[in-house]
């Protein structure tokens, strides 16, 4: 039962790994905690339930992990993503706390997995959790709990109060009933604005109707919204959006990673016009896979169909739904209800301007077309070989850019500049902060992580003083 009249140190709102990374260092410092996730007990967790990995700093060999990766490379590499739209100070503090935060983690009882041996590259950079982020995100509730933090699920705040930069009480939906929520200070943990179509949709108009949801319905950005109209700074392009192409079937939330495609490079994406639209084989996979999401919601009714031959089948991941299958391409195209001349052309000029080689579909193999637009600039290979194999393509959004602006204390900023008195900010809704563009595999929790830890123990301090 919540009680209104009991006022905490720190205010938590939400409920994934940054949330529990906040209240777990809150309480460690000695604060009376409370954490408000608007899910229910079932689907507590947000998106970090998705996650499998964090990309983590390390100087040698580990249990967890091969070889070494240092603070340079990994810089490099985040540099390389973002195109140099990252903030340097807070990037390479998250970098080098990385090294501290993965046992941190693990002595909160996340289980971390033996390091794969063999072709996954990530065995280097990235810790994988045993079990996923849905073990990862019960092992932090067990500890949070146990640790005494007050945990109230289908707790939803709608509004949070500011006076001149300083948060005073939270107005909140806890269990059906409306609460007014006071702590001496905030930790906002609650996410993007992914779920919330309405949102979306002041961006990319009725388009993102048809957008599929990778993570949590829980996604709605209020509290984003709260904190920008209280006058906290903002971050981040709020028309970007990190989206990658899914099957097209996949529900309408909480797909997860299961609903991914990887089958794109190996053979062709026409559209609802059974035209070809963009280079399938511009790079290799993983620095290609997060533009397809955009281009397909570029497309009319927002859907595209990657289509390979019997050659090709062996070379990614089956989908979780069955592929749509047939033994001609007109028959495919009718099973894909796409018109069938035109598909049967779009194949013929595509095979036609293949030109022979080294087939390799692990590099860069040069196998083009030639004369065609868009050309295939890899692995392009006739698609000649029954049975042919389509998978429609939905964009599935992973989380918006736009959050609010922290220091390296996890304070927000206000709008004129000047640092929020009692307010705090970790993982997605202040990655802005960090992430201008682009992505780099395993640092979303990262930043959450190591944010959520620092933020906590920022809040803690300040509730003190
Ligand atoms: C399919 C998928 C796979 C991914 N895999 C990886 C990976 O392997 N490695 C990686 O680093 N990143 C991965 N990511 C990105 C990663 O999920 C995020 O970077 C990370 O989980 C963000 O953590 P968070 O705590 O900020 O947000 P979330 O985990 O999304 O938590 C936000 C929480 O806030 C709650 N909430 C929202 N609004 C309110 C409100 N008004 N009141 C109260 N509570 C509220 C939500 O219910 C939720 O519990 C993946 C994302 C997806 C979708």
């Amino acid at each position: 039962m919540f009680d209104a009249s009991r006022r905490f140190d720190v205010l938590v709102v939400g409920g994934g790994n940054a949330a529990l990374c906040a209240a777990i260092s809150a309480r460690e410092a000695g604060a009376s905690v409370i954490l408000l996730e608007s899910a229910p007990k079932a689907f507590r967790g947000g998106n970090s339930r998705h996650t499998r990995n964090l990309r983590t700093m390390h100087e040698a060999p580990t249990d967890i992990l091969t070889g070494s990766y240092l603070e340079d490379e990994y810089w490099d590499d985040l540099l390389r993503v973002t195109g140099g739209r990252t903030d340097e100070t807070l990037a390479r503090m998250v970098i080098r706390e990385t090294k501290r935060v993965v046992p941190w983690l693990a002595k909160q009882g996340v289980a971390f997995q033996p390091a794969l041996t063999g072709t996954l590259s990530l065995s280097r950079t990235n810790a994988f959790f045993l079990g996923g982020g849905k073990a990862l995100v019960n092992a932090l509730y067990r500890t949070a709990e146990r640790a005494g933090v007050e945990i109230h699920y289908h707790a939803e705040v709608h509004r949070i109060r500011i006076e001149d930069g300083m948060f005073t009480a939270a107005e909140a939906t806890i269990g059906g009933f409306p609460e007014i929520v006071r702590a001496r200070t905030l930790v906002a943990a609650s996410g993007g604005f992914q779920a919330n179509i309405g949102w979306l949709k002041e961006y990319w108009g009725e388009a993102a109707e048809n957008f599929l949801i990778r993570g949590t319905p829980y996604a709605q950005g209020k509290v984003l919204r709260t904190l920008l109209d209280g006058g906290c700074a903002p971050v981040g392009d709020p028309t970007q959006c990190h989206a990658v192409a899914i099957d097209g079937r996949a529900p309408k939330f909480d797909g997860g990673l299961a609903t991914r495609l990887d089958c794109i490079p190996f053979g062709i994406v026409v559209n609802r016009e059974a035209r070809r639209f963009y280079d399938e084989g511009e790079d290799v996979w993983p620095k290609r896979y997060a533009i397809w999401g955009r281009l397909v919601a570029q497309q009319p009714g927002q859907i595209a169909y990657a289509i390979v031959d019997r050659k090709a089948e062996e070379l990614f991941l089956p989908s979780v739904y069955p592929p749509i299958r047939a033994d001609s391409i007109g028959e495919l195209a009718q099973k894909l209800e796409l018109d069938a001349a035109t598909l049967e052309a779009t194949v013929r000029d595509f095979n036609a301007a293949c030109r022979p080689g080294p087939f390799d579909p692990q590099a860069l193999d040069g196998c083009r077309t030639e004369g065609l637009d868009p050309p295939k600039t890899h692995w392009a290979r006739p698609l000649d070989t029954p049975r042919f194999t389509a998978f429609p393509l939905r964009p599935g959004i992973t989380f918006t850019y736009l959050g609010v602006k922290v220091d390296e204390t996890a304070r927000i900023r206000m709008q004129e500049g000047k640092p929020a008195a009692n307010l705090f900010a970790a993982g997605e809704i202040m990655s802005g902060s960090i992430l201008g563009q682009g992505y780099l595999a395993g640092f979303g929790m990262a930043i959450g992580s190591v944010f959520g830890t620092i933020a906590g123990r920022s809040a803690a301090r300040t509730a003190r003083n």
